[in-house]
């Protein structure tokens, strides 16, 4: 049944190629493996490329009092504790290298005037920390990653899409796909696979996400058997534009407050006054979008619901030099010139602290042969990432993930694939074609939308998310009879039914642990439970499948020793 199939055999076949995946390709690259990467887009297109604000490390070019320990420390209060603290600590001392091999393969950073990496101020972060370029720093990093990968021999398939990993018994063995833009299968086989397929923002219907986040991989992992953890802990980042509507959700990069970009209410008071007095505009983003939320809510909004941003005070040319894409931005979509008046933003679904449950040192899932890294993967940020984090994260554990991968890849040979799972993950991707009525996978992602920002949003209480459960189980329903028109060939409506199951799946994993969490612990805030609850500070939620239905146990955060939460409770 293979042969009916295109079939590529690799030792590591990574899916994704954002920051992540291409680190992970150079990982496993470096350990002598054969490595295919895979990814929705075009090579270069993936979602890193509009990271803006920087990487963060602690190099200490500019603040010469940071080091790892600090940077561990900020990330692990950012995350109120619930990170992986191996995780934060291995992130923490191994970001700098990461940042000086990118500069090494030609990565050209802003300087300082001694010519050491330049670094800006971030929220939460206590020392300037972010390496940048401009506000372009995720354009810079993916173009560096892509020219070695591509030098270094990667093989690169791109437009197509993963639908399902293959299995050997317990482990995986390949995945299948199809080309985007002709519809044909493709079958990989593999002794290993990499899933840095990013993040779930288009569950969302203000979101700062492009439409290839839809939470693919995580739903790969869990339909394979690996475990989704922390799936509660959705960032709404404070600042996205709110005008016109055909913008809302674009992101205005958290740069603009470190910076020194003012946040004031439609009275002119600069708000966060109220609400984090000692870091102000700098609090972290769980913070601020609380602040602008509760401003507007009470009144004190924008005309169009949201704060003004600004960044005006500053010489115009230091505005355009450090945030040139903000300043294109504005001008272009809004009509607002930022070097002359203030932005107008509000919360914007952005990043997911949850995802793939992993082990800290490999990056591997609970599933033999099987890794993740980058968004799609869980523990470091805990229950909110510090922004900066991201990219670091990337590659950190983006090398950590292909060097494993690798090393597992010469323990194992590659095995024909199963034919009866290759026809059922063709099966499932033909079905819409067959009904010649159905449902329009275009009218359910939009309410799968409304459910999510309307009842799983920035503020959750039990009897939203209860509600939110009926309706996606009813999504659920409609979408298994969901209906496309048309062939396989430049069809969008199919891809979108296929990429629905995925957001209808982590959609479900987030909203029953925001309702079994029940407390308000970082980026997750429930109204009827307002505050820090010690027990569950001890707990991560942890989601797996049982046959057709979603399991969610509770697992123990694993406990720092005790020269770590030293660290971590020392006041300063
Ligand atoms: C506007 C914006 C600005 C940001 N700025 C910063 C910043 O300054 N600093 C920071 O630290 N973080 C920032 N972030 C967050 C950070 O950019 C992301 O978290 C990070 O880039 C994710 O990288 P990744 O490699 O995990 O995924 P991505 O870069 O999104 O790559 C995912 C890859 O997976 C592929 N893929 C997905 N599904 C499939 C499938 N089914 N089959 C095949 N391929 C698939 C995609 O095509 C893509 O190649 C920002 C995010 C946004 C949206």
């Amino acid at each position: 049944m293979t042969t009916e199939f295109e079939t590529h055999d690799h030792d590591v076949l990574i899916i994704g190629a954002g920051g992540a995946g291409l680190r992970a390709a150079l990982g496993a690259l470096a350990e002598g493996a054969n490595v295919g990467v895979v990814c929705k887009s075009l090579l270069g297109k993936a979602h890193t490329v509009m990271a803006e604000g920087g990487i963060a490390a602690a190099m200490a070019n500019v603040d010469s009092a940071d080091d790892w320990r600090t940077h561990f420390r900020d990330t692990m209060r950012g995350g109120k504790l619930l990170n992986n603290w191996r995780m934060a600590q291995r992130h923490a001392q191994e970001a700098p290298e990461r940042v000086k091999e990118l500069e090494q393969w030609g990565a050209l950073f802003d300087r300082t005037q001694d010519g050491k990496i330049l670094q800006r101020a971030f929220g939460g972060h206590t020392f300037r920390r972010l390496c940048h370029v401009g506000d372009r720093t995720g354009l810079e990093m993916i173009r560096t990653l892509q020219d070695r990968g591509v030098q270094l021999g990667v093989d690169v398939y791109m437009e197509c899409t993963i639908s399902r990993l293959l299995m050997d018994g317990d482990r995986v063995a390949g995945a299948f796909g199809y080309w985007r833009e002709q519809g044909r299968f493709v079958v990989f086989r593999a002794k290993s696979i990499v899933i840095a397929t990013g993040g779930i923002g288009k569950a969302y219907k203000i979101t700062s996400n492009s439409w290839e986040y839809t939470g693919d991989g995580m739903a790969l992992a869990y339909n394979a058997g690996a475990e989704l953890m922390d799936m509660e802990f959705v960032q709404f980042h404070p600042t996205g534009m709110v005008w016109p509507p055909g913008v809302q959700g674009l992101l205005v990069t958290e740069a603009v407050r470190g910076e020194g970009g003012l946040l004031t209410n439609k009275a002119g008071e600069r708000f966060m006054q109220k609400y984090d007095p000692k870091k102000m505009e700098l609090s972290t983003r769980d913070v601020v979008a609380r602040a602008i939320y509760t401003e507007v809510r009470e009144g004190r909004g924008t005309e169009h619901g949201g704060a003004f941003l600004d960044i005006s005070h500053k010489p115009a040319e230091y505005v355009k030099k450090k945030l040139p894409s903000m300043y294109h931005q504005f001008r272009e979509l809004a009509d607002v010139d930022i070097t002359k008046g203030p932005m107008e933003v509000g919360p914007t679904c952005h990043y997911m602290m949850g995802g793939i449950r992993v082990e800290a040192e490999t990056a591997q899932t609970t599933l033999p042969g099987l890794f993740a890294a980058g968004e799609a993967a869980a523990g470091l940020h805990g229950a909110n990432r510090l922004g900066g984090n991201s990219l670091s994260d990337l590659l950190v554990f983006g090398r950590r993930a292909g060097v494993a991968a690798a090393e597992h890849a010469k323990q194992v040979q590659n095995t024909p694939v199963n034919s009866t799972q290759i026809e059922s993950a063709a099966r499932d991707l033909l079905v819409p074609f067959e009904r010649p009525t159905g449902e329009n996978p275009y009218t359910i992602h939009r309410e799968l939308q409304d459910v999510m920002q309307s009842l799983v949003g920035i503020y959750r209480t039990r009897e939203d998310l209860i509600r939110a459960l009926g309706e996606l189980e009813k999504l659920k329903e409609r979408n298994s009879r969901v209906s496309v028109e048309g062939s396989r060939m430049f069809n969008p409506g199919w891809h979108l039914a296929q990429d629905l199951t995925s957001m209808l799946t982590v959609s479900e994993a987030v909203a029953q642990s925001a309702l079994a969490r029940e407390e308000s612990r970082g980026a997750h805030s429930r109204i009827d439970h307002p505050s820090l609850s010690p027990t569950w500070g001890t707990k991560n939620n942890v989601i797996t499948r049982d046959g057709a239905a979603m399991k969610l146990r509770q697992s123990p955060v694993p406990e720092l020793p005790s020269d770590l939460k030293q660290l971590v409770a020392d006041e300063k």
